[in-house]
């Protein structure tokens, strides 16, 4: 029950947080108007500003303001995405994914099934 929950602990907060970054990105226009660009690059900024963990806050907005993201692209988007947490993977001493294959990098994050009935993805999720 609700009265039970806890708030998220900084993994938990982190795996949601790249769960909905590569998410966006792996979703975003094959090739980006404008205006889908500026959508992006403002969420990039304010997920950066507004981060809930004042640490990994302060490494990401220096990340994003050292390596501006490119975003004509799902292709460059998701790359730059993939650089970017890998960059937090090492600081962390975790490991890096290569973030030249495309397509391994949709085969995580691409196909959320978001269009499936509401019970069918939650039985999915507790299969998982
Ligand atoms: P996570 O790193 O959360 O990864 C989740 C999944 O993403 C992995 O299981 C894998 O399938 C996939 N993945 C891994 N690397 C990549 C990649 N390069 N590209 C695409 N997919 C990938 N924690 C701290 O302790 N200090 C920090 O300064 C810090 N900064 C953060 C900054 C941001 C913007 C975010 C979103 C999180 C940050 N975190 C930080 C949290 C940290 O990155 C991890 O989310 C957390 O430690 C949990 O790690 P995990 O091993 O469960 O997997």
């Amino acid at each position: 029950p609700f009265q039970d929950e806890k708030p998220p602990t900084r993994a938990e907060l982190g795996r949601a947080g790249w769960t909905l970054l590569h998410s966006i990105a792996a979703n975003y226009p094959e090739v980006a108007t404008p205006e889908m660009q500026t959508h992006a690059r403002q969420f990039i900024a304010s997920f950066a500003a507004l981060y809930p963990c004042p640490t990994c806050r302060e490494h990401f907005q220096g990340y994003v303001r050292t390596h501006p993201p490119a975003l004509e692209s799902r292709e460059q988007f998701v790359k730059w995405c993939c650089r970017a947490h890998n960059a937090v993977n090492l600081r962390l001493g975790k490991p890096t994914i290569p973030c030249t294959d495309l397509q391994l990098l949709d085969k995580r994050w691409r196909d959320c099934h978001c269009d499936e009935q509401e019970p069918q993805n939650m039985i999915r999720a507790a299969r998982r």
